[in-house]
């Protein structure tokens, strides 16, 4: 144990919350592996990234269309009044031209006839029999989008690495796309510590909690876009955790619950480093979740994520998610900040960053922190929407205070 404790203080980093997202998320991109494909249909293509870019099999619009409802003119023939000698609606042609003096009546979506240069809106003219008035300038191109002006043929519209959602499939269906090559969902291993861990459908005892941490976990890796594969737990011995670790790494990620801390009991570390484990970080600035060790052992990426349930869930959203999105194939992990005004004031003892719990109210505007009992706490954060982040080096807040949070 000696030996352990001069191996983490000597060889291994603690990072700021920043630092440490950075280093995830630069080894990741740099070590990865892409994973097999596989073709989905439109309907389940939301939420899988796509292998191969998309191109538009025409040029959009096909041909100039017009954006409302209205008359086709030609614009040096505006203000003024002109003769109606036709319709055109959306899905049909208008054959002829719009002579000097005409007006072709127009819908949104129908293509502009030759000879006009003008969409005038409905709204702005009044119809007296054949003829039809407008007091509108002239302005060559207004409510008209041109031939090709959203894509060429040819062009990429949904490109190579984009996780897609509604858009992209629409993207997909705009082009005649009915399938597209997504990645396979990453296989990731769950594999939660602790001799006082029992599994949910058991009766625990005073000691004991039920592995909420396993499907937690589950359900956000399912989020992240993988498939969780939740392996027995272990108890809290450096043999039988090293064992089931080597099981979990045949997958494309691990997380381990639990036994990073500097207990007597805590063996993931050592059982990593048995393993010829490479440590990027064992620590980081926050709370919850300060330990927490980030490496890569027998060609996979691992993450020893505190036990803790509010420290699993956060260190999980806040690092593993960003790595699994990117092993997924994604080009990027964006983590999604907004600001908002504190409900109430807050005081903190600087040097960590913290996620707490909050509630993120209807008006979008304003978060008000959960009262808590701490990182057990799951009934608090089942109650809480979202993440307030405290700032390391700032130790007061006001209330009305701009924060920034995190929506989960
Ligand atoms: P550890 O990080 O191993 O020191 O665990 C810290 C605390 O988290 C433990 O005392 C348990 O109460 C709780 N805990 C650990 N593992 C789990 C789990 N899989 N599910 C729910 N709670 C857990
Ligand atoms: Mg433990």
């Amino acid at each position: 144990m000696g030996h352990w404790l001069k191996f983490r203080m000597a060889e291994v980093a603690t990072y700021s919350f920043e630092d440490a997202r950075a280093v995830v998320i630069d080894r990741v991109r740099s070590l990865r592996t892409p994973p097999k494909t596989e073709m989905v249909g439109l309907i389940d293509a939301a939420g899988r990234v796509l292998m191969e870019e998309v191109r538009a099999d025409r040029e959009l619009p096909p041909v100039a269309r017009s954006l409302r409802d209205g008359f086709a003119v030609r614009s040096s023939d505006v203000p003024g009044t002109l003769r109606v000698v036709g319709e055109v609606r959306a899905g049909g042609m208008y054959e002829g031209e719009v002579g000097a003096g005409e007006a072709v009546e127009i819908m949104t979506g129908a293509p502009v006839p030759r000879g006009a240069d003008q969409v005038v809106m409905v709204e702005h003219t009044r119809r007296e029999g054949a003829n039809v008035t407008t007091d509108r300038a002239g302005k060559a191109g207004e409510f008209i989008n041109p031939a090709g002006a959203e894509c060429k043929a040819g062009d990429v519209v949904v490109a190579a690495g984009t996780r897609m959602d509604f858009v992209h499939v629409a993207a997909l269906a705009m082009v005649g796309a009915t399938q597209a090559r997504v990645y396979r969902r990453p296989k990731v291993a769950i594999l939660s510590t602790g001799d006082e861990v029992v599994p949910v459908e058991s009766r625990p005892g005073p000691s004991q909690v039920r592995n909420s941490n396993a499907w937690s976990l589950a359900a956000q890796v399912k989020r992240a876009g993988g498939e969780p594969v939740i392996l027995p737990a272990v108890r809290d011995d450096e043999e039988a955790t090293r064992r089931a670790m080597e099981d979990g790494l045949r997958h494309d990620l691990l997380l381990l619950s639990g036994g990073v801390s500097a207990g007597k009991y805590d063996f993931v570390e050592p059982a990593l480093a048995a393993l010829g484990a490479e440590f990027y970080f064992d620590r980081v600035l926050i709370q919850p979740g300060q330990p927490l060790v980030f490496g890569r052992a027998k060609e996979r990426f691992f993450f020893g994520l505190p036990g803790n349930p509010a420290s699993t869930m956060a260190t999980f959203e806040l690092f593993g998610r960003a790595a699994l999105e990117l092993l997924g194939g994604a080009n990027d992990a964006p983590l999604p900040l907004l600001w908002a005004k504190l409900k109430s004031g807050y005081r903190h003892k600087t040097g960590l960053a913290r996620f707490l719990p909050a509630r993120l109210l209807d008006d979008g505007q304003t978060v008000e922190p959960m009262v808590w009992a701490g990182s057990s706490d799951i009934a608090a954060m089942a109650r809480a929407n979202a993440y307030l982040v405290v700032e390391a080096e700032r130790g007061e807040y006001a209330a009305g205070d701009w924060i920034q949070v995190i929506p989960r």
